[in-house]
């Protein structure tokens, strides 16, 4: 497939001599090459959908949204398809890419209530004869910057939003997988959006810098690693813009004794090592308390051991790669850190060779045990198939070591008990809690709420979080003095 924008309805080949190669990471092989656009690839963007801006956002709301409800059910159509991409370029099983793409037709079913999401407010008689309004606009061309991890799904946490308000759009897919919205377009550009509305540039940082920097660009939100989300909301915010940026995470568990010990360790281990570990809201380390800690260890690393490793389109397959060998050795090389910081390894996934596919970053769910508190590995995103284990004496200790951590995507408990549940909802201090769930992924219809530095910003993804991200209020104060009437 060649890697193309599309801008203002057009397909159009970047001029540049700079591309990305894009690999199979269970194969090796280069599939694609992404070209790195260019600030003028951003202008092009940002011009065409400046020029769409005032028609869109004159299109009535219930018209607008009935491009999405076409968009929605053509990639329903294709669902096997986009799937079957997203395990070439990204490496996730087809049932765990199919399961990616069902989020992003959610969000876009939540997305076609706009006309009721977006209504405004009224009140008469504030004073005598005065009535206040409160009326949504569109921000104006917003853009999004997107991840490696789940290249179908994460554009669509904004892009049905922002066009439902009657915004115009810019994607930018990461590099490393951008088949997948390649081939959105494509359905896009069967829809009939109208000209300039959505529109997608490919391309690394100097499009990122681009968007930041670019005077028609209103709203930007961003996916990706903390440090890069700093960077997006510092700069895009000096520019004036308005910006949430979702960074990483290291997602705790607690594990108490009254736990049920088998279905905590098959969710468990479905967070840890589901996507390979590559999703921010895997599990990344578990606490357990009490009398847990042996009989959750036994059946943890069970289940890690015999988690069934290969290439995501051949049956069977539980787990896929990493998305590139430069991610393996980094995986394997923290697992040695955290080996050289005093953890043992009960479960060893490194130097892992799958048959058919030896060039492929495969690295097995691994298991490190009695991880020391403070350490480098304790606190440091891994984003990949590992767990660590960590032990405590109370409840009280547990959460506060889940508190002491610098991210706030997701923390997990498994207990019985509803006042302990209680307790952790309450005090838990991270913006996706689960309870008996490994993977809180909120629906559409909720913001998807990371704290700490997993978020910078204050309107979050999907729900009506996205409606306020997207559209700026107008308060209108009005008087029609009787005496002004025409007398009828
Ligand atoms: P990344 O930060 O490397 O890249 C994200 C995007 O930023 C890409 O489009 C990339 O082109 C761009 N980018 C990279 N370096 C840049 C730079 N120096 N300047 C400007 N732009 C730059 O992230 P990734 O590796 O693609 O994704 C994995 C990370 O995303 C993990 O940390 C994961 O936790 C996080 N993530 C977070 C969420 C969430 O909801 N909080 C969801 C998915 C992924």
């Amino acid at each position: 497939m060649e890697i193309l924008n599309y801008i203002n309805n057009q397909w159009t080949k970047p001029n540049v001599n700079e591309f990305f190669d894009v690999i199979n990471p269970a194969t090796g092989q280069v599939i694609t090459k992404t070209p790195l656009g260019t600030k003028a690839d951003v202008d092009s963007a940002a011009k065409a959908a400046s020029g769409a801006l005032p028609a869109w956002r004159r299109t009535p709301v219930n018209d607008r949204v009935q491009y999405l409800f076409k968009l929605r059910n053509l990639m329903r159509e294709n669902h096997d398809e986009i799937a079957k991409l997203i395990t070439e370029e990204c490496g996730k099983t087809f049932e765990e890419a199919k399961a990616e793409m069902i989020r992003a037709f959610e969000n876009i079913e939540v997305a076609c209530g706009m006309p009721l999401m977006g209504k405004g407010e009224f009140v008469e008689d504030i004073a005598s004869g005065i009535d206040e309004l409160m009326i949504r606009q569109p921000v104006g061309v917003c853009a999004t910057i997107a991840p490696f991890n789940f290249p179908g799904m994460i554009p669509f946490w904004y892009l049905p939003y922002a066009v439902a308000a009657g915004n115009t759009y810019i994607i930018k897919p990461s590099e490393k997988v951008p088949m997948t919205m390649q081939f959105i377009m494509k359905l896009i550009e069967q829809v009939g959006f109208p000209k300039g509305v959505i529109n997608l540039v490919n391309g690394a940082k100097e499009v990122v810098d681009g968007i930041l920097e670019h005077p028609a660009i209103r709203a930007i939100t961003f996916v990706g690693s903390t440090n890069i989300a700093k960077y997006i909301y510092a700069t895009a915010a000096s520019h004036g813009k308005r910006v949430q940026a979702q960074g990483g995470a290291k997602n705790p568990v607690i594990i108490l004794p009254d736990a049920d010990m088998e279905m905590a360790t098959k969710i468990v281990a479905d967070s840890a090592f589901g996507c390979a570990g590559q999703r921010c809201l895997a599990v990344s380390f578990a606490v357990t308390v009490g009398d847990a800690k042996n009989h959750f260890t036994e059946l943890i690393c069970d289940a890690a051991s015999s988690r069934v490793v290969g290439y995501g389109l051949d049956s069977g397959v539980q787990m896929g790669p990493l998305i590139n060998a430069a991610s393996k050795s980094r995986v394997e090389s923290l697992i040695g850190l955290g080996v050289k910081e005093g953890a043992s390894l009960p479960v060893d996934g490194r130097g892992t060779s799958i048959k058919g596919y030896e060039n492929g970053a495969f690295v097995r769910p691994t298991i490190l045990a009695d991880v020391p508190r403070g350490s480098e590995i304790a606190k440091t995103e891994i984003f990949g198939p590992v767990l660590s284990l960590m032990h405590v004496n109370t409840v009280d200790e547990a959460i506060e070591l889940v508190n002491s951590g610098q991210y706030g995507n997701q923390a997990s408990l498994f207990t019985s008990s509803g006042s302990a549940a209680r307790k952790f909802r309450y005090e838990a201090e991270a913006g996706n809690i689960g309870i008996n769930i490994g993977v809180a992924a909120p629906m559409a219809f909720f913001p998807f709420s990371g704290w700490k530095d997993s978020f910078f910003g204050d309107m979050h993804g999907q729900s009506m979080d996205a409606v306020e991200f997207f559209t700026q209020k107008k308060v209108v104060i009005e008087r029609w003095p009787k005496e002004w009437s025409r007398k009828f």
